[in-house]
């Protein structure tokens, strides 16, 4: 039994009340907001953080659509908008393996910003969410904690996308979690600047990596495509007794600036994390960053063109891939994934893309499967939708919808549902689906 203290009762006092109220400002979060905001109702977007995008601007994942390739039929919707609005605002440069762009992951902190602002949604940074309201089944609001202390937001619709379904599991709704063991590694990703360009892209000419250099399952059409994949150079450097035995450095490259930044290096993925425990997200960065130096010092000592090259920032924030996933009124499965599934319910598609437990499947066939709205909807608790890495499904389909545009995908289809399910005067579980895909269809969302 764990010691425990009781804390004194309180009134907390209400800091605003809203239509719909977002947690999380990753993509699904960003998605969610904008798209309830669009709709015509008053939308708060909270964040815990001081700047909203999610792992892109706190860990500083820039691929977005890295996936995409020759062949690929992809979403419609706010995902490709973030894409695009940060090509137009120069935030972004292309992505070096696929037919997308890698985003510039500091400029998109203003990308987001603009997005917000344009909408008219009220931001909330450097505010946590730390309790569920609940009237009955039915939820009403948040408890949160900020500088201003303790404070409760009422909401008419609460959107889940904290990534790791913070609020579901407040409000008592259920959710699994696969043994630490089995869940995908956490990562702290890094920049370095100095890098010579065109001595690097020499080396990496002379020396292509393709999918196959990851090691992975693949289905046979990946294998000859190119990969900005690193691995020599740790090998390397642990042979030399440099990177001690058990530690596994390896992984990609992104954008090389002209200026010789390297900006995005997902070299250090450590398994065994659990990013709901304290304990170990603390153990996860320490440890995170004394692997980040053990990568760079290779990279500087046995990669051409970084000889010179200096670290120059970590991720803001641990990089989570995976942690709770709610139990949905359905569960997408791997079968629907991996065989094109069709529902009713669809709120946007998602090409056939697997990404994780060692298996990658990257879709440049068109097919694709369709996002069911139920992944979205808690098996409990009413008036409550869950967006992004979270939502209702197995881990291989959990490999394809924790993708950044799949992210995109369940927020927009939470943000315009938790709208919508306001104006019809019906519980977000009760929403009209037809009503639903038509207002999404109407936003600009691929359905079919
Ligand atoms: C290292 C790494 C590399 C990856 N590479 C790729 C890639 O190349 N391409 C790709 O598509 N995907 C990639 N992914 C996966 C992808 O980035 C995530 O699955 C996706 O960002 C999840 O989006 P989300 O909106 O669900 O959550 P997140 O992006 O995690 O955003 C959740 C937000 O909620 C906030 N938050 C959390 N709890 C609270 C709370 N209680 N109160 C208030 N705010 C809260 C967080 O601060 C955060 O801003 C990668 C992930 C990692 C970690």
């Amino acid at each position: 039994m764990v010691k425990q203290i009781t804390e004194a009762a309180r009134k907390t006092p209400v800091l605003t009340e809203t239509d719909v109220l977002v947690i999380g400002s990753g993509p699904s979060g960003l998605a969610a907001a904008l798209a309830a905001a669009r709709e015509g109702v008053d939308t708060m977007l909270v964040e815990r953080y001081g700047c909203f995008g999610g792992c892109i601007t706190q860990a500083g994942v820039e691929s977005i659509a890295w996936y995409r390739h020759i062949g690929t039929v992809d979403i419609q919707g706010i995902g490709v908008e973030f894409e695009q609005r940060a090509r137009a605002m120069g935030a972004s440069d292309p992505e070096p393996q696929s037919r997308s762009d890698a985003l510039n992951t500091e400029l998109f902190k203003v990308v987001a910003d603009t997005l917000v602002t344009e909408a008219g949604i009220t931001p909330l940074l450097h505010c946590w969410a730390v309790d569920a309201i609940l009237a009955g089944d039915t939820i009403r609001g948040v408890v949160t904690e900020s500088k201003s202390g303790r404070q409760a937001i009422l909401a008419r619709r609460v959107i889940d996308a904290s990534g790791d379904a913070d609020v579901a599991h407040l409000a008592g709704a259920p959710w699994r979690m696969a043994p630490v063991k089995e869940r995908l590694g956490v990562t702290v990703s890094f920049s370095m600047c100095g890098v010579d360009r065109q001595r690097f892209m020499a080396h990496v000419r002379d020396r292509p990596a393709t999918i196959t250099d990851w090691g992975v399952e693949t289905t046979g059409k990946e294998d000859h495509l190119f990969s900005p994949y690193l691995a020599e150079p740790f090998a390397r450097a642990k042979a030399a007794g440099e990177i001690p035995e058990g530690v596994n450095i390896a992984g990609t490259w992104s954008r090389i600036s002209a200026h010789g930044d390297a900006t995005y290096l997902n070299l250090v993925y450590m398994p065994g994390v659990d990013a709901t425990n304290v304990r170990d997200l603390t153990y996860g960065e320490i440890e995170g960053r004394r692997q980040v130096m053990w990568a760079a010092q290779a990279l500087q000592k046995y990669t051409p063109g970084f000889e010179k090259a200096q670290l120059r920032s970590f991720g803001a924030a641990l990089g989570t891939r995976e942690s709770r996933k709610i139990i949905g009124m359905y569960n997408l499965t791997a079968d629907d994934v991996r065989r094109q599934g069709r529902f009713t319910d669809a709120i946007g598609i998602f090409p056939e893309f697997i990404d994780g437990y060692g298996e990658l499947v990257l879709p440049s066939t068109g097919r694709y499967f369709q996002v069911p709205y139920g992944i979205l909807v808690p098996a409990e608790v009413e008036n409550l939708l869950v967006a992004g890495r979270c939502v209702a499904g197995d881990q291989i389909s959990h490999a394809a919808t924790r993708a950044m545009m799949c992210c995109a995908v369940t927020g927009q289809g939470a943000g315009v549902a938790a709208a919508l399910s306001i104006q019809d005067d019906v519980t977000c579980r009760q929403v009209n689906i037809k009503r639903l895909q038509n207002r999404l269809i109407r936003q600009g969302v691929r359905i079919h």
